[in-house]
Parts: C-alpha cells; sequence; structure tokens
C-alpha cells in the first residue's frame, strides 16, 4: 500500500480520537478526510501543471502529495531525455557522414517534395536545404528525362546520365531508390570523368581502326592480286611497298605499347645525369640517316656546364621525336636549331625550325594521339601521329610543360621547360678530364 494511503488512514484514525475528546469523532474524522482531499486534489493540480510545463513549475512531491507518480515521471523523463540525446546524437553523425558525401542524397516526401539533402545536392544538383524544404524537386531539376524519372513510380533504381542544373559541362548520373517501404531518396553522382574516359576509349579503338585499315587494304590488294603463277619479278617490284607498309603498322604498335606504358606508369622512371651534349649530339645524327634528311642544316646551341637529372632513354625518345619531326615536316635544305639552355628559373631544351610552320588552329590539339595537321603528307612520311603524344606524356613524368609556338611561312618552335630542380653541375671529374 502507498505511503498515501496510510497518511490519510493516520490522519483519519488522530482526528477521530480528538475528535472522541470533545464527544465529536464522526465529525472530526469527516472534516479531517474533507481537508485531506482538498489538499490532495491540490497536489494534482500542481502536478497537473508540472507535467504540462515542468520547467515553469515546481515538483508536487516536494510538498510530500502523490510523490510516488512524481517519482514515477521524473524517472521516465530522464530515460526519454538522455534517449533524446542519443537519437539526436546519432541523427548528427548519420547527418555529417551523408553531408561529406561527394554524391548528392536527396531525402523526398511523398510528393515529391524535398525532405532533406546534403551538401553535394547544392553543388551538383542545385538542392539547397534548409531553403528549398518541401519545395517539388521536379521544380528544381527541369531535365525532361529526370521529369520522367520522378514521375514514373515504376522507375525506381534505374538510372539515367543528364547535364547538371548547376553547370552543363558536368554530367550526373542520376537514380531514385526506395527505403523503409514507400520512402523515396534521390542520389546524383558526377560521372563526367567516366562519360569522358569512355568517349576516349571508343575514340582511340575508332582511331587505331582507322589507321590500321590503310596499311592492311594495301597488303590485302597485293595477296589478293597476286598468286602462285605471279611472275618473279612483279613479286620483286610490290615487296617494297609491302615492307614499308607492314613497318608502320610495326611502328604504330610500337609507339602504341610505349604511350600505353607512359600512361600506366609500368615502367619506373630510372633518373640519371643526363650529358645532354652527348645525347643531342646522338640524335641529330640518327636525324641525318632520315629518308627526309635532305641538305639540312642543324645548329646545336649547347649549355656545356649542365647536365639534366632524367630518364634517359625517354628523353631520347621524347627530343629525337622533335628533331625528326623538324625534319620530316621542312622542306630540303631548312635549318633546324637545337638548344639546351639553363637560366635561374629553369633548364629548357628547344627545337625550333624554319619550315612552313603550322596555323593557329592546329597547336592546341597537336599532342592529341593520331592528330595531324597534313594527314596525307605525314601519312607518307610513316607518321603515326603518337609522336607528340610521346613527348607530352614523357615531360609530364618529368614534371616538364611543352610550349610551342608556330607561325606559318616562318616556322615552328618547341620547348620543353624543366624544373630547375632537375638540372645539375656538369660532374667535376670530367670537368678536370677534359682541360
Ligand atoms: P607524326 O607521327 O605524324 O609525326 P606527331 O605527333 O609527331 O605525329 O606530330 C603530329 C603532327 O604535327 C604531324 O603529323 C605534323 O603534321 C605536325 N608537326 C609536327 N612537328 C612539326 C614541325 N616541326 N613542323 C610542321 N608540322 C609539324
Amino acid at each position: 500500500m502507498s505511503w498515501d494511503y496510510w497518511r490519510l488512514l493516520t490522519i483519519v484514525f488522530i482526528a477521530g480520537f480528538i475528535g472522541l475528546l470533545f464527544g465529536q469523532m464522526m465529525t472530526f474524522m469527516f472534516l479531517a478526510a474533507f481537508l485531506y482531499a482538498l489538499w490532495l486534489q491540490d497536489s494534482w493540480n500542481k502536478l497537473l501543471k508540472w507535467v504540462k510545463k515542468p520547467k515553469k513549475n515546481p515538483s508536487p512531491t516536494a510538498e510530500g502529495a502523490i510523490d510516488d507518480v512524481c517519482r514515477e515521471i521524473e524517472r521516465v523523463r530522464q530515460q526519454n531525455n538522455s534517449r533524446k540525446k542519443k537519437l539526436a546524437g546519432y541523427l548528427k553523425r548519420f547527418q555529417s557522414a551523408t553531408a561529406a558525401l561527394p554524391d548528392a542524397v536527396v531525402v523526398l516526401g511523398a510528393f515529391g517534395e524535398v525532405d532533406w539533402a546534403n551538401d553535394s545536392a547544392k553543388t551538383l544538383l542545385g538542392v539547397r536545404w534548409p531553403r528549398d524544404s518541401h519545395v517539388r524537386v521536379n521544380n528544381l531539376i527541369r531535365d525532361p528525362d529526370f521529369q520522367q524519372l520522378i514521375s514514373d513510380s515504376t522507375a525506381i533504381g534505374q538510372t539515367i546520365v543528364v547535364h547538371s542544373p548547376v553547370n552543363s559541362e558536368v554530367q550526373l548520373e542520376i537514380k531514385i531508390v526506395s527505403y523503409m517501404g514507400s520512402g523515396r531518396m534521390l542520389l546524383a553522382r558526377d560521372m563526367t570523368q567516366t562519360v569522358k574516359l569512355q568517349k576516349m576509349r571508343r575514340d582511340f579503338v575508332a582511331n587505331v581502326s582507322h589507321e590500321l585499315r590503310t596499311p592492311l587494304t594495301v597488303l590485302r590488294g597485293y595477296f589478293e592480286m597476286f598468286d602462285d603463277k605471279t611472275p618473279a619479278d612483279q613479286w620483286q617490284n610490290a615487296l617494297p611497298a609491302m615492307r614499308q607498309q607492314s613497318e608502320r603498322m610495326s611502328d604504330m604498335l610500337h609507339e602504341l605499347l610505349t604511350l600505353s606504358r607512359l600512361e600506366t606508369g609500368e615502367k619506373a622512371l630510372q633518373v640519371v645525369p643526363v650529358d645532354m651534349g652527348a645525347t643531342l649530339q646522338e640524335i641529330i645524327a640518327d636525324a641525318t640517316q632520315l629518308a627526309q634528311y635532305d641538305n639540312h642544316e642543324i645548329k646545336l646551341n649547347l649549355d656545356s656546364e649542365h647536365w639534366l637529372l632524367a630518364d634517359l632513354d625517354e628523353l631520347r625518345s621524347a627530343i629525337s621525336n622533335l628533331v625528326f619531326n623538324a625534319v620530316k615536316y621542312t622542306p630540303a635544305g631548312c635549318r633546324v636549331t637545337i638548344t639546351w639552355a639553363v637560366d635561374q628559373l629553369e633548364g629548357h631544351v628547344e627545337v625550333a625550325d624554319m619550315g612552313d610552320g603550322i596555323a593557329e588552329h592546329h597547336l592546341e590539339r597537336l599532342t592529341e594521339r593520331f592528330y595531324r595537321v597534313d594527314s596525307g603528307r605525314s601519312q607518307g612520311d610513316g607518321g603515326t601521329g603518337l609522336g607528340l603524344a610521346i613527348v607530352k606524356h614523357v615531360l609530364q613524368r618529368h614534371d616538364a610543360i611543352l610550349k610551342i609556338n608556330s607561325e606559318l611561312g616562318k616556322g615552328t618552335r618547341f620547348a620543353c621547360h624543366f624544373p630547375i630542380q632537375s638540372v645539375v653541375r656538369k660532374p667535376q671529374a670530367l670537368n678536370l678530364a677534359s682541360l
């Protein structure tokens, strides 16, 4: 039995006893019970006020009435408070985790209105929370494909690729997923890089097939024309052309493999101090052996005091490409100047020719794979269109950059700029030896 119950009995009993002394036992007992009921009612009123506004009103427990009920209410209230704090903590952690996601997340209400969105939703979709809270998402993203996706209840889990309403250059993969039964959530991911890579892969396959088709068509033509009755002299005449086409295919495969190795970083850089004078002399000697070398004048300006820290094979292949191009794409007798110079900021290798030059609109695309200024002429000269792409990758691996300047009718200058940290003084022992 509760403490209140015993208290009532004690009060009524004491009042009855006092009443007995005055010969009014029943009246005293009734009066005591009545006053107790009034006091209790007052306590209940206070309890109600306290339950409604606990901060403003004092707890009736202090008055000793209904304290069991008050204590129980207090305990449940504290339990709820700590549960609420815990849940608020979980919610906060969940929100900060989703807010940090690079993908956009928008929680949708029953009518497609924004209930919550993370930070990336603002940058990718232009959906700002809480500003756009309760705005229908189809009023914020107007793309027709998206409108169809959001209105189609069977399209849950399907993905579409659309341009971002914030930046039309960004491509987004959008999907609506369901959660907790009827809840819907919009997820969007930046696919620009992936779409670009897919396009590059498609273009690459198309380019390689196109490039291989020409030599293969020539070879097939000969094989279809000739048989074992064809006289030997006809075979003899055709052989140089056949050899040239097969060399062309093999050059292309070799350059493609080089490019792929450079891109994947499969081969680690083997950096050594490179004697630029000796390397450039070797390249010049190779250039004079080219079929297109015709009375070209190759001049070398050399800072013989400085060497370059680089991967010798890669550096030689990059500079050879530039020097061979200067011979291949300039007329007979043209002057080609090769320079190795060092200033306070960098070391640079320049290959400048006084040929016909390249029109400005080609310059930006010149280092793309298979890009040629004059396709017919370049292929005739055995060009694969991969040389400058290789140069660009080699330089990138050496933290260097390629700058191209050209003027029609005046000539072209390719300059490779290496960071000053890659430049070293010629080893001392060699300095002494050369005295
Ligand atoms: P390719 O194997 O065809 O030579 P590159 O990537 O080395 O391929 O060069 C791309 C194109 O740039 C060439 O096809 C040529 O049209 C042009 N080019 C390169 N160097 C020169 C140059 N020194 N003068 C004029 N055109 C050049």
